[in-house]
C-alpha cells in the first residue's frame, strides 16, 4: 500500500524533486496530480513511435492506434463501474463534460420556469454552465445550503426539491473541505421528484472506489490529470438510455453518420459527442494513469489519504491561530484559515521550505462567502503524500507564526 512504500512510490514520480533535487512536499494534489513514470512513458511512447490518427487510416499503425484508443475508454468504462464502454464519453476535462450536459441534455429537458439545484459548496465549473442554461432557457436556480461541519445538507435537499426541478448537479467531494456527498440519497431524492442527478467527481474519482450503479446517479464527469493523468482529458459518463436520447453536441468530423446538404444524420453515442480528431495520447496516457492507480486498491488509497488527513488536523489543532475547516471525515483535502496571516502569504513562506500548498477561493466563490472568508490554504493529498509532508507543512506554519508574532 502507498502508506508503506512511500519512498519507492515516490520515485516514480520526477515531479516530486525541487529543480535543485529536493524532496518537494506537494500538498495541491487536489488541484492537480503529479504523474508517475508509468504515465509520461505511454504519453511518451503514444507520441512517438506508436503515433498516428484513428478511426480513419486503414494502414496499420492508425488500426493499433484505434484499438489502444477504445482500450483506453473500456478501462475507463470498468474502473467506475459502467455498464458498457458506449457510456464513456471523451472530452477535455470536467469543466468540458458539465457543459456537455448543461447544453445537450439541458436545452432538451430544461425549460421555462423548470429549477436546477446545486450546493453552496459546488466549483465553479458546476456553477456556471448551468447559469448559462438557466439564462437561456428561462429556469431557476436553488442553492442547497450546507451542515454545520460542511456537508451538502441532504434533509434540506429531500425537503426542498419539486416537481419543477429538472437536475440536482452536486460534488462528490468537495474540492475545498474534502466533504464526501451522501450520493445514493441525493440519487433517491433526486429521482423521487423525476430529476436527474450530476455528481461532480473531480475529487472523488482519484480517491474512492467507483461503480456507477451503486451511485445511482444519471452523470458523472472526472479530468485526467487529478487521477495521475494527463491534461486535456476528461470523462463523461452518463447512463445509456439518457446518453442515446442526447442530441448531438459540438459538430463536426467523426461525430456523423452520413453527411448531406440536405441534411445530415449523426453516429451514435459515444461518437456523437465526440467531434473532430480526439485526445489520442491523452487518453492512452489515462490508461496507463487508472492502471496505475487502481493498483493500489482504490479503498487502501481512500484510508492513506483520510489517515493523512487527521493526522494534518490533529498537528494543526494545536495552533491557536488556525481555524480548521469542514468535517473531520475528509478525502484527502484539509482547508483552514490562520488568524492574521493571508493564506497567499503562508503559500508563500511555505514555498520557501519546499512546501507547495494552495492558497486562494479555489474556484468555489460561494463557498467562500458562506464560510466568510475571501479565500483559505488547503493542503490536499495524493497516493504518493507522506507523514514527511505533514511535518514539512507543519513546520512551515511554525515558522510563519514566528514570523507574524
Ligand atoms: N470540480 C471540482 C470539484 C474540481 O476540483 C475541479 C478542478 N479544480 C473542477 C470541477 C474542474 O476541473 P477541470 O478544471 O479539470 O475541468
Amino acid at each position: 500500500t502507498p502508506a508503506s512504500a512511500g519512498d519507492q512510490v515516490r520515485a516514480d514520480f520526477p515531479g516530486l524533486l525541487t529543480a535543485d533535487g529536493q524532496p518537494w512536499h506537494y500538498l495541491d494534489t487536489a488541484a492537480t496530480a503529479q504523474k508517475p513514470r508509468q504515465v509520461i512513458d505511454a504519453m511518451s511512447r503514444a507520441l512517438g513511435e506508436d503515433y498516428a490518427t484513428v478511426h480513419r487510416g486503414v494502414y496499420s499503425r492508425s488500426a493499433n492506434m484505434t484499438l489502444g484508443f477504445e482500450a483506453a475508454r473500456k478501462r475507463v468504462a470498468k474502473f467506475i463501474g459502467a455498464e458498457s464502454e458506449d457510456e464513456i464519453v471523451f472530452v477535455r476535462g470536467a469543466t468540458e463534460g458539465i457543459n456537455l450536459v448543461a447544453q445537450s441534455w439541458g436545452q432538451a429537458n430544461v425549460g421555462e420556469g423548470d429549477r436546477i439545484m446545486l450546493s453552496q459548496l459546488e466549483h465553479h465549473s458546476n456553477i456556471v454552465p448551468w447559469q448559462m442554461l438557466a439564462e437561456g432557457v428561462g429556469a431557476e436556480i436553488d442553492v442547497c445550503p450546507l451542515t454545520e461541519d460542511g456537508l451538502i445538507d441532504l434533509d434540506w435537499l429531500e425537503a426542498n426539491l419539486t416537481k419543477r426541478h429538472k437536475m440536482v448537479a452536486l460534488a462528490h467531494v468537495s474540492n475545498v473541505l474534502g466533504s464526501i456527498l451522501g450520493a445514493k440519497r441525493a440519487a433517491r431524492a433526486a429521482h423521487a421528484v423525476g430529476a436527474k442527478l450530476l455528481l461532480d467527481g473531480c475529487q472523488s474519482a482519484p480517491r474512492m472506489r467507483l461503480d456507477m450503479a451503486e451511485l445511482g446517479c444519471d452523470f458523472f464527469v472526472f479530468s485526467g490529470h487529478k487521477l495521475y493523468g494527463p491534461t486535456g482529458i476528461g470523462v463523461l459518463w452518463a447512463r445509456g438510455e439518457i446518453l442515446d436520447e442526447m442530441p448531438p453536441w459540438q459538430g463536426g468530423g467523426a461525430m456523423i453518420d452520413t453527411v448531406d446538404f440536405g441534411g445530415t444524420t449523426y453516429a451514435p453515442a459515444p461518437q456523437r459527442f465526440e467531434a473532430g480528431t480526439p485526445m489520442i495520447t491523452e487518453a492512452i496516457a489515462l490508461h496507463a494513469a487508472v492502471d496505475y492507480t487502481e493498483a493500489f486498491g482504490m479503498e487502501n488509497l481512500f484510508a492513506h489519504e483520510a489517515r493523512l488527513v487527521r493526522k494534518a488536523r490533529e498537528a494543526l489543532s494545536h495552533f491557536n491561530s488556525i481555524r480548521l475547516l469542514g468535517p473531520e471525515k475528509s478525502a484527502g483535502i484539509l482547508s483552514f484559515a490562520m488568524e492574521g496571516v493571508h493564506p497567499h502569504d503562508l503559500g508563500t513562506i511555505l514555498d520557501e521550505e519546499n512546501v507547495a500548498i494552495r492558497a486562494g477561493h479555489h474556484c468555489a466563490q460561494p463557498l467562500m462567502e458562506h464560510l466568510g472568508v475571501p479565500a483559505t490554504a488547503r493542503a490536499s493529498f495524493g497516493l504518493y503524500s507522506d507523514e514527511s509532508d505533514v511535518e514539512a507543512l507543519v513546520r512551515g506554519i511554525e515558522r510563519t507564526q514566528k514570523i507574524f508574532a
